[in-house]
């Protein structure tokens, strides 16, 4: 449902279409084989591929909101896309070889804190975008950060041990919370493509 045909900016719905799929698939793979045999090996590159799609969507998925929120600085622009894009090949690094899911979830602060201070620029600063995504992009990313906290203080289950074992466990909690955060990171580019159409930077 992305309208490829209006958009003057295609690499921003290629982007966003692959950030939106890869958790997804990443995720429903790691789960699927879960009933492999091949022991922790398999299980580690199982588990790499799950936080691989994770951190595809938050690299992929950021890259619009950052190019949109600095439409009208472009050295900037283009400075921020590129820190962003290093500083989230350190944390695939980190997100694909930590040991706790502690530093799992450690392993995208900086990417958070990078969303944040863009969200910041365009509250207070001269950031632009759609006035309808900001509001999205928050629920987005405060849905995922509150998926990742519930997956690791592991409630309900921490309060009825084996009573959530097959239906609605933390695990699956943070599952239904990520996918709903990839739909408001999907309705937040969406006002910002319908935005930028129009929008044109204010000369000096
Ligand atoms: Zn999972």
């Amino acid at each position: 449902i992305i309208p490829w045909m209006e958009v003057d900016n295609m690499w921003i719905c290629v982007v966003h279409y692959l950030a939106c799929l890869s958790p997804t698939i990443g995720s429903v793979v790691y789960h699927l084989f879960m009933n492999h045999i091949g022991g922790k090996q398999v299980y580690d590159t199982l588990l790499s591929l799950d936080m691989f799609g994770v951190c595809l969507v938050n690299t992929l998925g950021a890259l619009p909101i950052i190019y949109i929120t600095l439409l009208c600085y472009p050295t900037i622009q283009q400075a921020s896309l590129l820190a962003y894009i290093l500083l989230s090949a350190y944390g695939i690094y980190c997100a694909t070889t930590a040991n706790t899911n502690i530093t799992r979830l450690k392993a995208f602060v900086w990417q958070a804190l990078f969303r944040f201070s863009l969200f910041l620029f365009r509250v207070y600063g001269s950031g632009v975008g759609s006035p309808n995504s900001l509001r999205l992009f928050i629920i987005m990313d405060s849905l995922a950060v509150l998926g990742g906290l519930v997956n690791i203080i592991q409630i309900p289950e921490r309060f009825s041990p084996g009573l959530f074992d097959n239906w609605g466990n933390s695990h699956q909690i943070m599952h239904v919370m990520v996918i709903c955060s990839i739909i408001y990171l999907h309705w937040g580019t969406l006002e910002d493509l319908a935005w930028i159409k129009s929008y044109q930077c204010p000369t000096e």
